[in-house]
């Protein structure tokens, strides 16, 4: 804490929004110079540009924000699946429909075995190479039970059309742990390790989180990033949850710990994440919330935030329709999920697609892997099966500034077409793989151009994969 107090002061949060009412068409200007530059933008400024209400001064909040994801991370986006690993939680938060006192939820933790069942779907059938494993709060899911079902999850090799189906990054979203805790986890070799705040409001995230409960106290939640970096975990990810309070307020919330994280630690977070509240089985508190965030206002927040910390990534989930999420990744959305599931043991089991009372929420986009890769690419994006990064130790502060300067993003190129290559010949459809053709190609022409020294080199890699030699990177 700093001098005691705690680095989310809400009254300065408060002054912040209220003291900018309209900026000038100048002023936003310059803010949106410092943005391009790639710069963290200050309180004052995040707090000027979510005072905008000029229809004409948004669009061009918008464009930056297209721009800024263009300059860092190029048209790449990156893929991945989240895992429920079981739903019974000693927590009873009033949003969520795996609180403990909700009777009408089906309760079940995956063995090992069946853990198993899950990855060989996910990376044998639908070719995922990264995973969102996610635990609820619970002693039957605790630190060993994470580590077992890691390793688990890694030790998955399934023979696919050409190769080998496997996991290659396991992410985190669990409750807040302890550095010893988290130390097992960084050795059990995860990738980001994410935890959102869900309100950065006190009083909010009091009434939310019923008193007695572990997830009721708020600092213990809000240093976690910090014990998670002392544990060594380089790749943090951070989050609200929009519905509980003021969106604006939650916006700047998220600056102000990434500023804190990188005051304290020269790290800001690797993800931010952003979900909206849905609804879930008996669970009147997701409807009935007085702050929902408008399709509006998702898409402001979504600008905001990529404007303020440029280098970033930012998810959007399947929480989200197919129409918002088309329309609004384009804003400046780094990751998506595809094919999505979140009943407990849904990948490899006889559910339908969605059942209310084995889940969480429900889901606002089921489609396939496959349909997504096949939009992604018709809208001119490539879609990214890269784990390289973390697996050459481009992590935390290395990756930041590679991130800010912009090398990522070429080098990111380079695997993300070996990658996009690898999956096509592994699992797409005949469509898919026409629809892929001219993206292929025009990436392949980009780096002829731009990157001249190592074409030769990953011309011989993209024809080993072609081949059919698997999970090559540079
Ligand atoms: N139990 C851990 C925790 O609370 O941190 C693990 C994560 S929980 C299974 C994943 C996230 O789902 C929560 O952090 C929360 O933000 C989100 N969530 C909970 N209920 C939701 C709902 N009704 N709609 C959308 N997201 C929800
Ligand atoms: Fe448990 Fe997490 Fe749901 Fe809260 S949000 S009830 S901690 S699973």
């Amino acid at each position: 804490m700093n001098k005691g107090k705690c680095f989310i002061d809400e009254e300065s949060i408060n002054k912040a929004l209220a003291s900018r009412i309209k900026p000038s068409k100048e002023e936003v200007k310059d803010i949106l110079d410092k943005s391009l530059a790639i710069e963290t933008l200050e309180p004052n400024e995040t707090a000027a540009l979510l005072n905008v209400e000029d229809r004409e001064l948004w669009l061009s909040l918008a464009e930056a924000a297209a721009e800024v994801k263009k300059k860092v991370y190029d048209n790449r986006i990156v893929t991945f699946a989240p895992l429920y690993m079981g739903n019974f939680c000693v927590n009873n938060c009033s949003y969520c429909g795996f609180r403990k006192d909700n009777e009408v939820i089906k309760r079940k933790t995956l063995t090992l075995e069946e853990v198993k069942r899950e990855v060989e779907i996910l990376a044998g059938k639908i070719g995922h190479k990264r995973l969102i494993v996610v635990y609820p709060e619970h002693p039957s899911t605790g630190i060993d039970y994470m580590s077992a079902t890691i390793k688990a999850i890694y030790d998955v090799k399934t023979k696919t059309k050409r190769g080998c189906g496997q996991i290659r990054r396991v992410n985190v979203n669990a409750a807040p742990l302890s550095v010893r805790n988290l130390k097992h986890l960084q050795k059990v070799g995860i990738g980001t390790y994410q935890v959102f705040q869900e309100t950065y409001h006190p009083k909010t995230y009091k009434a939310v989180h019923p008193k007695g409960t572990l997830k009721s106290n708020y600092e213990w939640r809000l240093y976690c990033m910090h014990r998670a970096l002392e544990a060594g975990i380089d790749d943090v990810g951070i989050g609200a949850l929009f519905g509980l309070y003021d969106w604006r307020f939650e916006v700047m919330g998220l600056l102000y710990h990434t500023r804190e994280l990188e005051d304290k630690f020269g790290i800001g977070p690797h993800t931010i994440s952003f979900p909206r509240l849905e609804p879930a089985a008996n669970t009147p508190f997701a409807q009935k919330t007085k702050h929902r965030v408008s399709d509006e206002d998702f898409k402001k927040l979504i600008t905001v935030i990529r404007l303020a910390v440029p280098y970033t990534g930012m998810i959007l989930t399947a929480r989200e329709s197919p129409r918002i999420r088309k329309e609004t990744l384009f804003l400046g959305c780094t990751q998506i999920d595809a094919s999505a599931r979140i009943g407990i043991g849904a990948y490899s089991g006889r559910y339908t697609e969605q059942e209310e009372e084995r889940q969480q929420f429900l889901l606002g986009d089921t489609r396939s892997l496959d349909e997504v890769v096949r939009e992604l690419a018709k809208e001119g994006y490539i879609t990214s099966f890269c784990t390289a990064g973390y697996r050459c130790g481009r992590t935390g502060k290395c990756i930041m500034e590679l991130l800010r300067n912009g090398q990522e993003g070429k080098l990111c190129k380079l695997n993300a077409v070996l990658t996009f290559k690898e999956w096509l010949d592994d699992f797409a459809s005949l469509k898919t793989r026409i629809a892929a053709e001219g993206i292929l190609r025009q990436e392949i022409q980009e780096i002829k151009r731009e990157l001249p020294q190592v074409f030769d080199n990953f011309k011989q890699l993209y024809e080993r994969v072609e081949n059919g030699e698997r999970d090559l990177y540079f």
